[in-house]
């Protein structure tokens, strides 16, 4: 091991989307940052992993849906700087029982942030989008902007325009030691470094790279089942017959969050899952075979998506990582303020990338945020935490 660290300004752990995106912002805006990654990359063991995400602005919260406004340029100044196509105009089918709380909520919300919607009525549904039932009972609302983001492209745009800004990446370099101070000092698997910031993106391994720190954060990581359905006639689901991506705020089983994307990345198969798994150790992901998540979907498959086969054609896996509430974790260290987390981003945490890699970079230049930052405090965990908040 080396005994005279290299020294950077900013050093960041995990190059998911999210360290990925902080890490190019940190170069692009000059600072000598080191990004570093336990795997070889790329890999498809933390959650970034995979070829499509959605985007929307279609959110319960306000907060969510102004930052997307901002989040969809960011995303479209990439596309242009690196001259790859990242995104996907899809639209996003938003269902959900007409007076329930969340499907208001949403609606709402789009309102207010004058986000261009279609609402389709019952009779209006079938001729727009003939193959997929609506529940009685049930509201659609479209929200026009939302589609699909290339994931895996995006990743590894980030990670390559990053180095074209003189960003330094190492993969396959485990961190196994934080020393927090003035100056951090970071001991990976192969040597230390030393940096005047620190940014832990590491995903559902967050309160392992932190435990060194003394802090330790109410995070659940559980493994998604990612499932695709193989469509009876082909093409019927296909983005090119402008098939949309959809989301049911609750449906005719208890919890039933269903999200759905057209057929894009494997030929003739649609990607429909449930937003929720069970718990995971993500050294150990597929020691967890739990499988009721699928045969709620093939129910609701055989009820509302006729014309795909009931059965997943392709199971995947991926994590997440989950708050009590749901919302990121975005903050300084309570105890060593130039440690900055980000984390828990909950499965909803794809499309905010470009945004999230700008705000973590402010957090560590000591900047004012460019957002109110309160939803994503880690304060407010105080009274359910592990230790030390
Ligand atoms: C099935 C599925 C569907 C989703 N769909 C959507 C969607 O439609 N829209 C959306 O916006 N979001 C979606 N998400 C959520 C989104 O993908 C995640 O919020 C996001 O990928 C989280 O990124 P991350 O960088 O925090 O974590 P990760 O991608 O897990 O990255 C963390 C990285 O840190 C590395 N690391 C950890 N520990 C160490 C260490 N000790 N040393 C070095 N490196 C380390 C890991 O190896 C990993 O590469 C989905 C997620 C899943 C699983």
């Amino acid at each position: 091991m080396s005994t005279d660290p290299e020294l950077f300004d900013c050093i960041v752990i995990g190059a998911g989307v999210q360290g990925s995106f902080t890490a190019y912002t940190l170069a692009k805006r000059g600072k000598r940052t080191l990004l570093l990654e336990q795997f070889v990359l790329p890999h498809t063991r933390g959650s970034s992993h995979g070829q499509t995400r959605i985007i929307r602005k279609a959110y319960t919260q306000d907060f969510y849906t102004h930052m997307m406004e901002e989040c969809y340029q960011l995303w479209a100044e990439l596309e242009k700087e690196a001259g790859v196509k990242l995104y996907r105009q899809t639209g996003l089918l938003v269902m959900g029982p007409e007076n329930s709380e969340s499907f208001l909520q949403i609606k709402g919300t789009l309102q207010r942030c004058k986000a261009p919607t279609v609402s389709l009525s019952q009779e209006d549904f079938s001729s727009h989008i003939p193959h997929m039932r609506l529940a009685p009972g049930d509201g659609a609302i479209v929200d026009v902007s939302a589609g699909v983001l290339y994931a895996d492209r995006a990743l590894k745009t980030a990670q390559d325009l990053f180095q074209e800004a003189r960003g330094v990446l190492r993969d396959q370099e485990k961190v196994v030691d934080v020393q927090p101070g003035p100056i951090v000092t970071v001991t990976t698997s192969a040597k230390s470094y030393r940096a005047h910031s620190l940014v832990i993106t590491a995903g559902p391994w967050a309160n392992r790279v932190l435990a060194p720190t003394g802090l330790q954060l109410p995070l659940e990581v559980v493994k998604i089942n990612v499932c695709y359905w193989k469509e009876k006639s082909p093409g019927s689901y296909h983005v090119k017959n402008r098939f949309p991506c959809f989301l049911l705020t609750e449906g005719e089983e208890a919890n039933e969050h269903i999200y759905g994307l057209p057929s894009n990345e494997y030929p003739g198969l649609v990607k429909i899952c449930f937003h929720m798994g069970s718990p995971a150790d993500p050294d150990h992901r597929d020691r967890q075979t739990d499988r009721s998540d699928v045969d709620i979907l093939s129910r609701y498959v055989t009820r509302c998506v006729p014309g795909l086969e009931p059965e997943p054609a392709i199971v995947e896996s991926c994590l997440y990582t989950l708050t009590p509430d749901h919302h990121f974790v975005l903050d300084s260290h309570p105890q060593h303020r130039n440690i900055v987390i980000g984390a828990g981003f909950s499965g909803h945490g794809f499309k905010f990338g470009p945004m999230i890699g700008k705000l973590l970079s402010e957090l560590s230049l000591g900047e004012e945020p460019s957002y109110d930052l309160s939803p994503f405090r880690i304060r407010r965990f105080q009274g359910l935490s592990k230790s030390a908040l």
